[in-house]
């Protein structure tokens, strides 16, 4: 167990490798990075290889190459989740011991089928036992009444009620654990103090507090980005089919991210070498600049 306050600031980036790394994911990696470093921080790096029918071949060492072309480099190895199933094992039933977890038998269809409106929002059907007949298919956490807060650095004071998000999957019909316990177990054996990512994971950060809380980990500080959407609005992401950045372009999509994140950014810094465009970037990072909105179109 560390205590937030005393700890050195370490910070981390943990792309899913479903495809290469684009604009919007570059600026979770340079936010991330950026904010580690002027802090005299360590940054590290996790793959979320934890669901593989969503994941490209390929697409982890891809993202791999593209941060130390970018100059992005992490410290200590990467964690790769495929290789920590035991460690979710172990705090599935610690989750277990603590009474927060049962059984469904619910499939998505049938959730689907009983919500209106868009977001699913499981009934709580199996939350007193499983339905005479059914069979478990999936592991879901009982989610207490309860109001959970947090201080974002930038997106400010963020409350909620647990069951609003309803009793979430911890493991999946098919096995896979769930991204929720996956991210707050890893982060502990980490050691961050800090997560800087895109403000589309706003939504998910209450439940990771919860479970933070009740696997006994010291509590992280956040700060949530702006998501970059394209023309249409859209969240930019490989469903989307955002651009990879390449490495020939490394210093202008660089550059594009820092104006992005609202720094002062001189006037032809995309002509310049990489060395370059670092020997601005790192003493001029100013995380106070960071528009604290939650989607800011990039056309
Ligand atoms: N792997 C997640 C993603 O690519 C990010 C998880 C996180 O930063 O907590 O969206």
């Amino acid at each position: 167990m560390y205590a937030t306050s005393s700890k050195r600031y370490r910070g981390r980036f943990a792309p899913s490798p479903t495809g290469p790394l684009h604009f919007g994911s570059l600026i979770a990696a340079l936010g991330s990075f950026l904010d580690a470093r002027s802090r005299a921080g360590e940054w590290l790096v996790r793959m979320e290889d934890l669901d593989p029918p969503r994941e490209v071949k390929g697409a982890a060492d891809d993202i791999l190459r593209t941060l130390e072309a970018f100059g992005l480099y992490w410290d200590n190895e990467v964690m790769y989740q495929s290789q920590r199933h035991d460690a979710y094992q172990q705090a599935l039933e610690q989750l277990e011991q603590a009474g927060l977890i049962y059984p469904c038998g619910c499939s998505r269809r049938e959730i689907q089928k009983n919500t209106s409106g868009s977001g699913t929002v499981y009934p709580g059907t199996c939350r007193n036992g499983l339905p005479q007949g059914r069979k478990a298919r999936s592991l879901r956490l009982r989610a207490p009444d309860l109001e959970l807060g947090f201080a974002d650095r930038l997106q400010g004071d963020i409350r909620e009620r647990l069951p609003e998000k309803s009793d979430f999957v911890i493991r999946r019909a098919d096995g896979l654990f769930a991204y929720q316990l996956a991210v707050v177990v890893d982060d502990a054996e980490q050691g961050i103090t800090d997560i800087v990512r895109g403000a589309d994971l706003l939504d998910s950060t209450c439940r990771q507090i919860f479970l933070q809380q009740s696997l006994g980990y010291a509590r992280t500080r956040y700060l949530h980005l702006p998501v970059a959407l394209n023309e249409n609005g859209e969240k930019l992401s490989k469903q989307t089919r955002a651009p990879a950045v390449t490495p020939r372009q490394a210093v202008s999509s660089l550059t594009a991210a820092m104006r992005f994140l609202g720094q002062r950014v001189p006037e032809g810094l995309e002509d310049a070498q990489l060395a370059d465009f670092w020997d601005w970037a790192l003493p001029n990072w100013e995380s106070e600049r960071i528009p604290n909105s939650r989607l800011i179109g990039t056309h």
